[in-house]
């Protein structure tokens, strides 16, 4: 067991009942402090850890972390492309100056006061600078409920999805940070009953539920990730709401896919979550038949069980949870996609991130995204302040949450939240 996630171990900082961030989690963020400072984070409770204060301090002496300055940089990624050991390093270090039992930082109010601030007085940032982007797709939930709704009920999914993660590479430059508002997209979409498209504001806002993963390690050109050395190259995870206006993407998606109607927002909840805090989660994944070719068999149980809600929240009401999924339901697990993304030779950086593809079950309260809930729009849901909705409406925040539980152990994700604003 790595020694970090000992459920029996506690922090002398307070963890309220129900917290994500127990000290078993340990994640890494970007904060800009009251006084301007921006600092790499990481989190227990509600409190952050200035984590170039504690480099200063002395505290990560021994870590493997050669210049302290990578916690002082607006990004993660200098600290990330320190490799796997230090990742690891740094977070056993971390929980072993946060347990109870600790007193160096405990007793020492001086240094105290320099590491932590309230999650309230610090405004969290893009914790990565992403290179590339990839959105995958997939949940076979998902595929089969779309392929259903836009093809053939009896033909749902196209004969390669079984056989390969299907995926596209998307746009890195519109993915934000939880909080930011996102203005509904104008583009062209065309009527059902018409010959010729129309300009104006998307009629179909949607959310994606998806997890991404964000790679730690480079490859070069040429070369290829193998499936089972691929989780040597991945920090962890975040929430993605991939936003999407289905109008949008109905017009435009042939023959390339996607384009205008996924670019223009996508939204990523802050502390990334390491693969070492899932350990303890992992479950096998869906039977895959056929047998997928050998570049794509993984070992070992490569699927993890987090448990993801949505929530939409109209303005001045209560939130109503629409969807409860869960990533284990994923066809495709992280390390095949990221085999995939590379078996040609593609190389891949440290920063660049790789969407899960909307997550679904197969109840329709698991499905991931309002045009399956409401599938396709034939149907609507009631909010609990008893307003309808088929598609989200502007002023509706949308919220995306995201935990994983076992032997008491919460290890959460924290909050993906972004509210749909009229087009510009
Ligand atoms: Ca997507």
């Amino acid at each position: 067991m790595i020694i970090a996630n000992n459920p029996e171990l506690e922090s002398w900082i307070d963890v309220p009942a129900g917290s994500d961030f127990p000290i078993q989690n340990i994640p890494f963020g970007v904060i800009r402090k009251s006084n301007g400072k921006i600092r790499c984070a990481s989190r227990i409770g509600n409190y952050t850890i200035d984590l170039y204060a504690l480099a200063k301090n002395g505290y990560m002496d021994g870590t493997g972390i050669k210049d302290r300055k990578v916690f002082r940089k607006d990004k993660l990624n200098d600290f990330i492309a320190g490799g796997k050991p230090v990742w690891k390093a740094v977070r056993q270090r971390i929980s072993e100056l946060f347990e109870k039992n600790n007193p160096h930082i405990r007793d020492n109010a001086e240094d105290k006061a320099k590491i932590l601030n309230h999650i309230n007085d610090v405004e969290m940032l893009m914790p990565v600078e992403v290179g590339d982007y990839t959105d995958f797709y997939s949940s076979i939930e998902h595929a089969t409920n779309v392929g259903k709704m836009f093809r053939d009920p009896e033909n749902a999914l196209l004969p390669n999805w079984r056989h390969l993660p299907v995926g596209y590479h998307g746009r890195s430059s519109s993915i934000v940070i939880s909080g930011t508002n996102i203005h509904r997209p104008k583009g062209q979409t065309i009527a059902n009953d018409s010959e010729l498209p129309s300009f104006g504001p998307s009629k179909l806002f949607d959310f994606e539920l998806e997890m991404a993963f964000i790679t730690g390690r480079k490859s070069e050109l040429g070369d290829n990730v193998p499936v089972n050395e691929a989780e040597d190259y991945i920090f962890g995870l975040v929430l993605f709401n991939d936003l999407s206006a289905r109008d949008i993407q109905k017009w435009e998606y042939v023959p390339l896919g996607p384009f205008l109607a996924k670019n223009f927002g996508s939204v990523i909840s802050p502390w990334i979550v390491t693969l070492d805090a899932l350990e303890p989660f992992r479950v096998k994944g869906p039977i895959q038949e056929p047998k997928v070719l050998p570049y794509l068999q993984s070992e070992g149980n490569r699927n993890f069980d987090i448990q993801l809600e949505v929530l939409i929240q109209p303005e001045n009401a209560k939130e109503s949870r629409v969807c409860l999924s869960n990533f284990k339901y994923m066809y495709w697990n992280i390390c095949q996609q990221l085999a995939h993304q590379t078996v040609n030779g593609c190389n891949i950086n440290v920063g660049d991130m790789y969407a899960s593809g909307t997550i679904s079950g197969t109840a329709p309260d698991s499905f991931g995204s309002m045009l399956e809930i409401s599938w396709g729009g034939s149907k609507s849901i009631q909010l609990t302040d008893g307003s309808e909705r088929k598609f989200v409406q502007d002023g509706d925040t949308i919220i995306m949450r995201g935990w994983a539980e076992k032997d008491g152990v919460r290890i959460g994700f924290g909050e993906c939240r972004t509210k749909v604003l009229p087009a510009k």
